[in-house]
């Protein structure tokens, strides 16, 4: 067979596969073996016949030699069938682990990459990659090495034995063979068209389904049912003509390979048998060698099955190495230590696609100090926050923390330095004690209570019939906004990091709720750096600097009086703030 098949090299395919498995060589030898032990003992059913029909047209007929015949042939068969169950079963053992090894690092990788790259891919695509294409590939290498055992050995020793018997015989049944190839070659060929289009229709049906579950609340609430309905009608109608084309692609050349595989055998048989009738060939060792070429008889549909599973293994590793090879952001061998708590930005710019979001900013919050950032929706606060906390990258400038680099120091040492607090918290399927803990994993009960007591959540925590061990997250309780974001100033607090940031929340349930949080966080920002986006302008009357951002640069800088007192844009800002905050306070 070619050994391509529109630009989807399957050698290299196969190489890859192999490469992946390399760590269990010798688990991956033995299946090898036993496979290969496998398919020669596949022949004996046919040696086994083409010996008894031998014996059988000899005069006298040996009626011991056809029943040892026909008992070496039951056996073999049986012992076939155990040895290439035992190649599989060792084969899959390797799968297995290669599997694991994949989606550990897959999971690695989705801690290093920058936040970015989740803009770009959705939650849907990633766990298809992770769940369900990790898990064909898996499938695909676990049956490959015994196949490609069984198919390449058995037909060759049938060859080997027919061309020994008698070469024209030999040559007889390989010429529909090679026609075979050149016509399995042209039909196998734009098999990588219907392979990628139905893998990618996969892919955007695991996005589609992952976001129909996702978005119900928000459908419903803007009656988009008929509009959610219609994509995932798209998309499951893309599916059905998809995987149509690759059903044709797989069966069109499957119908040929068993047709050829017929007529190589109708031609050895028919020409064959001209031949012992013209008397150039004895009938019995033409019998004979009919019986052992349909040893040689599955070259085609193997050749073919595997071509077939190698090209989707193509198109499933191509997808793993998307997610394998992508970007990480750089750390360096020998890690800087961060000497205190202070933060710089010194010149920073920042771009998301060619779009700048934040130019020339620079800044400094001193160890212990506290700065806000205000300003319209879309500013670029929330970006500083994640560059100080280096989920992305500068595009120019530097972004320092206890004076060093963040691109020069370990990422575990900078995460240890930092405690977010943001405003969609995102809660564990776990228990409450377990989400808390995830600032201290090692943490005690004592200090997740005297935590929580800390984040003035211990009261809500304790009205709850379990308590502490109260199941949060998917399938478990859900939790206010509030309750929410008193869960992650419990985090910060248990983390107990010099630097914290500060997602301040828009919107709160009511006064009491926002009391309480006021004195959580005043009481976790105390004796730390805080950077805090700010919403309600009050809670930062007393910090050291307010910093106005607006579209991407700052446009105002001072303390809260200074400001004020500017009239400048602060200024508007806090008098709409205070207009509409009496409005509030008025109509309660
Ligand atoms: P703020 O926190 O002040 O509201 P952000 O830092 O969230 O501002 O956003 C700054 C700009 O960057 C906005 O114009 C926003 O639309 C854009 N932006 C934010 N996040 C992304 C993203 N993941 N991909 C593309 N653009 C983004």
């Amino acid at each position: 067979m070619s050994d391509s098949t529109n630009n989807v090299q399957l050698g290299p395919v196969a190489k890859r596969l192999v490469g992946l498995m390399a760590r269990y060589r010798g688990l991956m030898l033995l299946s090898i073996f036993t496979g290969s032990a496998a398919s020669v003992l596949s022949l004996s059913p046919y040696l086994a016949t083409g010996f008894a029909v031998f014996a059988l047209l000899q005069n006298p007929v040996s009626w011991t030699v056809i029943l040892w015949c026909g008992l070496a042939g039951m056996l073999g068969v049986a012992g076939e069938k155990a040895l290439f169950g035992f190649s599989t079963y060792l084969s899959h053992k390797v799968a297995f682990a290669t599997q694991r090894d994949l989606r550990l690092e897959l999971a690695e990788k989705l801690e290093r990459v920058p936040l970015g790259f989740m803009d770009d891919h959705s939650k849907g695509e990633i766990r298809n990659t992770m769940v369900d294409e990790i898990e064909l590939l898996e499938d695909g290498m676990a049956h490959l090495v015994p196949e490609v055992s069984a198919a390449i050995i058995a037909p060759i020793l049938s060859l080997l034995l027919i061309a020994v018997i008698d070469w024209r015989l030999a040559i007889l049944m390989v010429l529909p063979t090679l026609l075979g190839v050149l016509i399995m070659g042209r039909l196998m060929k734009n098999g990588e068209g219907p392979t990628r289009d139905y893998m990618d229709i996969q892919a955007r049906m695991a996005t589609v389904s992952t976001e129909m579950a996702d978005s119900i609340a928000t459908v419903r609430a803007f009656n988009q049912e008929a509009q959610a309905m219609g994509r995932a009608r798209d998309v499951f109608a893309q599916m059905r003509v998809f995987s149509g084309n690759w059903v044709n692609f797989a069966v069109i050349p499957g119908t040929a390979a068993q047709v050829l595989l017929t007529s190589h055998l109708m031609f050895l048989g028919s020409v064959g048998l001209l031949m012992a009738a013209a008397g150039w060939v004895e009938v019995s060792i033409y019998a004979g060698c009919v019986a052992v070429a349909f040893g040689f008889g599955d070259l085609f549909g193997s050749i073919q099955g595997i071509s077939h599973r190698l090209m989707r293994q193509h198109e499933l590793l191509e997808r793993i190495d998307h997610l394998r090879n992508a970007r990480e952001l750089p750390t360096q061998s020998e890690p800087a230590p961060i000497a205190d708590a202070s933060i710089a930005l010194e010149d920073v710019s920042f771009f998301y696609g060619d779009r700048e979001v934040l130019s020339g900013l620079t800044f400094e919050v001193s160890e212990g100090r506290c700065l806000a950032l205000v300003g319209p929706s879309g500013g670029g606060k929330s970006t500083v926050a994640r560059l100080i906390g280096r989920f992305q990258d500068v595009a120019a400038g530097t972004v320092r923390i206890g004076g060093q680099d963040v691109r020069d120091v370990a990422p575990q040492d900078l995460h240890r330095h930092i405690a977010h607090v943001f405003q969609d918290v995102f809660l564990f399927h776990g228990t409450l004690a377990d989400n808390i803990r995830l600032g201290r994993p090692e943490a005690s009960d004592a200090d997740v209570e005297a935590a929580a007591r800390a984040a003035r959540a211990h009261d809500f925590i304790s009205t709850l019939p379990e308590g502490y061990d109260t199941m949060l997250g998917e399938g478990g309780l859900g939790l206010s906004g509030g309750e929410r974001q008193r869960i992650s100033i419990a985090r910060a607090v248990l983390k107990d990091a010099p630097i914290l940031l500060l997602d301040e929340a828009t919107a709160f349930a009511d006064p009491e709720n926002e009391a309480l949080i006021q004195d959580a966080i005043a009481e976790l920002a105390r004796g730390r750096t805080v950077v805090v986006i700010a919403h309600r302008l009050h809670t930062i009357a007393n910090v050291d600097e307010i910093l106005v951002l607006d579209e991407g640069r700052i446009v105002e800088r001072g303390t809260h009086a200074d400001l004020v007192a500017a009239d400048g844009p602060f200024a508007s800002m806090w008098a709409a703030y205070e207009e509409a905050r009496g409005f509030r306070h008025n109509a309660s």
